[in-house]
């Protein structure tokens, strides 16, 4: 494992929606073989957040539509 810059992307299901984040520019473990990323805890947190807007992005979209 070494620390790489990657441009991450991630999806996960919040109720039934899907919610699809990139975090370009991610700090993160990465493995030199196989390439397979393994954030750590400062990466996660950076996911999260990232996700954090994405669905308050998406329930301000639902309460204007
Ligand atoms: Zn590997």
């Amino acid at each position: 494992m070494r620390e790489a810059i990657v441009d991450y992307a991630a999806t996960r299901v919040y109720d039934g929606v899907e919610c699809t984040v990139k975090v370009d520019g991610l700090k993160t473990p990465k493995c030199e073989k196989c390439g397979q990323v393994a954030p750590d805890t400062e990466a996660l947190e950076e996911i999260e957040h990232a996700f954090d807007i994405e669905r308050q992005q998406q329930a301000a979209t639902r309460k204007s539509a």
